[in-house]
C-alpha cells in the first residue's frame, strides 16, 4: 500500500524464529560458565544459551552490562553478570541497522581454567626450578668456596714445597722410568757443583762411583721390578772430580712415573766414621799387640788359636805350634843388662815374625822371652821346617851373648813344634803342652835345636816293653860285652864293604844314649838317643832304610843328619832268647843313596843276626868263664 506521495504506507511485518538462535548458539563451544545472548536494543533478551526460559523476555536495560552494549554499536569489556553473578569477558555488537544487539559471554574462569592449570604446572615447576637452583645455588656457592679455598691451599703447599725444595739441603731428584732427571733441586750446586738444569734429561747412573755402581744398579733394578722403595749408599761424582760420599732414598712412584729422590750429602758422617773406624781398629791393635815385640799378645794368641782349633776341626785340617823359647836369656840379662835384654827380645822378635811367610800365620809373644807360631793348614814336617829356619833365623843375628858358649857365644833359641789334628778330639791345650815338651827337649838336648817329633825316649818310656827291653840290654852289660870289641869291628867293616858303603857300625840302645859298640869309619862311639837313627830301627821290626835323610821329615833336623849323614840302612839286634832289639848294625853315606835291594836287606839282616851271635856267644863265656869256674876247673 502506498501514500499520497508514493511512498510505502503500510506494516511490513517480520518473525524470527528464536529456535533458530538457540540452536545455533547451541554449536558455539562457550566453555562451563560461558553464554551467547541476543537482546533487543531496549534491554529485552531474546535468546540466551545456557538456554533458560525464565530468562526470556525479560528486561537487562538497567543492567549495568547492557547499558555499556548500547553505548558503543560494539566492544569488549570484562564485568559481572547480573544473572548469575559470574565475571565474565563480554563481547557484544549490534546486529546491523536492527534494533538488536548480541552478546557473547565467555566466563573468565573458563578461559583461563587451562591456562591456570598450565600456570599452576609452571609456577609449581618453576616453584621447583627455584628452590633446586637454590639449592644448587647453594652447593655452588659451598663448592666455589671450597675450589678456592683449595686452590688457596694448593698454591700455599705448592709454594711450601717448592720452598722445601728450593732450601732443603738435601737434593731433590725425580728419575723418569728411564731413570734420566726431569727435576732437580737447586741444592745440587752447593752438593755436587752443578746447576740443576745441567743434570736434567741425564741418567743418574753416569755420576755414581764406578766400584759403587754395580751394588746400587742391582738395588735400583730390584726396586724397579718390585714397585717397592729402597735406600743406598754411595758416592757421586763432585764437578770438581773428587767424590762425595751420599745417601739416597728412592720412592718409587709408580711405573710410568719413576722415582722422587732425595740425595743427603753425608761425607762428615762417612768421614767420621772412618776415623771411628780407623780409631777402633787402632785400639783393637794396640789390645792384642805386646808392647815391647810387636807382636801379638797372649790374650790374641789364645783367641786365634781357638779359632784356629774350631775352623780345622771343621775342615778337618791340622793345626801346628812352634814354641820358641831364648837360650839362657836369665844369663843375658844378668851380663847385659835388663834393657839390653828388652832391645835382645825385639830383635828376635822381627827375625822371629821376618821368618813366617804365610798370612794366616801368627807370631805371638806367649810370656816372658817365649815366642810363639800358630802355622795353619800345616803338617809336621812343614812346621818343622819353619822352626828351622826361625832357630837359623835367630842364630844369624849374630847378637852376642856370653853366657851361651856351647851356641857359639850368640843369641840362640830352642824350638818345640807340635800339629795336632782337632777333629782327634784333642783341645788346643794338648797341642800346647806337646810343643812345650818338646822344647823341653830340645833344652835337655842342648838348646839352639828344633825338636819336631816325639823324643823316641818319650815314646818308649811309656811301652811295657822298655824296661824288659833294658833289662835284657842289662844282661849284656853285665857280661861285659856291650862295649866296644874288635868282633864287632870286624863285622862292621865286613857289612860296610859287603853292602859297598863306607861306613858302619853295630849300635846298643840305652836308656839315654846309643852306644857304638863296633865301628868301621866312625869316629863317635856314643850318640844321644833322640838323635840315634838306631833308637829308631829298634821300634820296628823290619829293617829301618832312609834313603835321604834330610828328605825324611823324620831326620830332617836330626843333629847327625845335620853332621852330614845322608843315607842310613839298620836292621835290628834281635835277642833270640827273648825278642827284644837291643840295637842296630847299621850302615850309612854321607850321601843320599839308592834304597837297598831285597838281597842287601837280607844280606844285612843276616849281619845283624852274626851280631847277635858274636854278643851272645861273648856273654856266654863270660858267664861260663867266672874266675870261680877257672879255679874249679884247675883243680
Ligand atoms: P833357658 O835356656 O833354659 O831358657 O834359660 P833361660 O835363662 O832363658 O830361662 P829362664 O826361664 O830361667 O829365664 C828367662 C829369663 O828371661 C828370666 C827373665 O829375666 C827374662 N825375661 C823374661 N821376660 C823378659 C823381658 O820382657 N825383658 C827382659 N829383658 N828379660 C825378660
Ligand atoms: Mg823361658
Ligand atoms: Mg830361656
Amino acid at each position: 500500500m502506498k501514500g499520497a506521495d508514493g511512498s510505502f504506507a503500510g506494516v511490513v511485518v517480520g518473525t524470527m524464529r528464536l529456535a533458530y538462535f538457540r540452536k545455533l548458539f547451541s554449536k558455539a563451544d562457550l566453555g562451563r560458565h560461558g553464554s551467547i545472548s541476543l537482546f533487543r536494543t531496549d534491554g529485552i533478551s531474546l535468546m540466551r544459551v545456557p538456554y533458560d526460559p525464565s530468562q526470556i523476555g525479560l528486561s537487562f536495560a538497567k543492567s549495568s552490562n547492557f547499558q555499556r552494549f548500547v553505548r558503543s554499536p560494539s566492544g569488549t569489556f570484562v564485568g559481572t553478570a547480573i544473572i548469575d553473578g559470574v565475571d565474565r569477558i563480554y563481547s557484544f555488537t549490534h546486529v546491523g541497522d536492527l534494533p538488536l544487539v548480541m552478546n557473547v559471554a565467555l566466563a573468565e574462569g573458563d578461559v583461563f581454567a587451562v591456562w591456570r592449570t598450565k600456570s599452576m604446572i609452571i609456577g609449581f615447576s618453576l616453584i621447583v626450578l627455584c628452590v633446586a637452583a637454590a639449592i644448587l645455588a647453594q652447593l655452588l656457592r659451598r663448592q666455589l668456596r671450597r675450589t678456592a679455598s683449595t686452590e688457596v691451599m694448593l698454591s700455599r703447599s705448592e709454594a711450601q714445597y717448592r720452598l722445601f725444595a728450593d732450601h732443603a739441603q738435601d737434593v731433590i731428584v725425580r728419575l723418569d722410568r728411564s731413570l734420566r732427571r726431569t727435576y732437580v733441586s737447586p741444592a745440587v750446586s752447593s752438593m755436587l757443583g752443578y746447576a740443576p738444569e745441567e743434570l736434567l734429561g741425564h741418567s743418574f747412573s753416569e755420576m755414581v762411583h764406578p766400584d759403587d755402581w754395580p751394588n746400587v744398579a742391582v738395588l735400583i733394578c730390584a726396586s724397579q721390578a718390585e714397585g717397592s722403595n729402597t735406600e743406598a749408599t754411595y758416592r757421586l761424582r763432585h764437578q770438581g772430580g773428587h767424590h762425595v760420599w751420599i745417601e739416597a732414598r728412592y720412592s718409587w712412584v709408580a711405573e710410568d712415573a719413576g722415582f722422587v729422590v732425595v740425595l743427603r750429602d753425608i761425607s762428615k758422617r762417612k768421614a767420621a766414621e772412618e776415623q771411628l773406624e780407623g780409631l777402633n781398629a787402632e785400639l783393637e791393635r794396640v789390645a792384642r799387640c805386646d808392647a815391647l815385640t810387636g807382636l801379638s799378645n797372649r790374650r790374641h794368641f789364645d783367641e786365634v788359636l781357638d779359632s784356629e782349633w774350631r775352623r780345622a776341626k771343621r775342615d778337618r785340617g791340622t793345626v801346628s805350634l812352634v814354641l820358641i823359647d831364648v837360650d839362657r836369656f836369665k844369663l843375658y840379662n844378668d851380663h847385659y843388662g835388663h834393657q839390653k835384654g828388652d832391645a835382645c827380645l825385639r830383635a828376635v822378635a822381627s827375625a822371629v815374625a821376618g821368618s813366617v811367610r804365610r798370612p794366616g800365620d801368627l807370631t805371638a809373644r806367649y810370656g816372658g822371652e817365649e815366642l810363639v807360631i800358630i802355622l795353619t793348614s800345616t803338617n809336621e814336617s812343614g812346621a818343622a821346617q819353619v822352626a828351622e829356619r826361625v832357630r837359623d833365623a835367630i842364630q844369624s843375628l849374630g847378637l852376642p851373648h856370653i853366657g851361651n858358649p856351647a851356641c857359639g857365644s850368640v843369641v840362640t833359641a830352642s824350638l818345640g813344634c807340635a800339629t795336632l789334628n782337632p777333629s782327634d778330639g784333642e783341645e788346643p791345650s794338648a797341642l800346647v803342652a806337646q810343643a812345650d815338651a818338646r822344647l823341653y827337649e830340645a833344652k835337655r838336648t842342648g838348646r839352639n835345636r828344633v825338636v819336631a817329633t816325639m823324643p823316641v825316649a818319650a815314646v818308649v818310656s811309656d811301652s811295657s816293653g822298655e824296661v824288659d827291653r833294658l833289662q835284657a840290654l842289662a844282661s849284656y852289660e853285665e857280661a861285659g860285652v856291650a862295649h866296644p870289641s874288635d868282633s864287632l869291628d870286624r863285622i862292621a867293616q865286613l857289612t860296610a864293604q859287603l853292602l859297598g858303603m863306607p861306613m858302619a857300625f853295630v849300635s846298643l840302645v840305652g836308656r839315654e844314649e846309643a852306644a857304638l859298640v863296633g865301628r868301621y869309619n866312625v869316629e863317635m862311639d856314643r850318640a844321644p838317643r833322640d838323635a840315634a837313627y838306631c833308637a829308631h830301627t829298634i821300634q820296628g821290626d823290619e829293617l829301618l832304610v832312609v834313603p835321604s835323610t834330610l828328605a825324611d821329615p823324620r831326620f830332617t833336623y836330626n843333629p847327625l843328619t845335620k853332621a852330614g849323614i845322608g843315607f842310613y840302612a839298620g836292621a835290628p839286634l834281635i835277642d833270640p832268647c827273648n825278642g827284644h832289639k837291643l840295637g842296630a848294625l847299621c850302615v850309612v853315606d854321607h850321601q843320599a843313596r839308592q834304597p837297598l835291594d831285597e838281597a842287601q836287606r837280607r844280606l844285612l839282616a843276616g849281619l845283624a843276626r852274626l851280631v847277635m851271635n858274636d854278643l851272645e856267644s861273648r856273654a856266654c863265656a863270660a858267664t861260663t868263664h867266672t874266675p870261680e869256674l877257672d879255679r874249679i876247673q884247675a883243680a
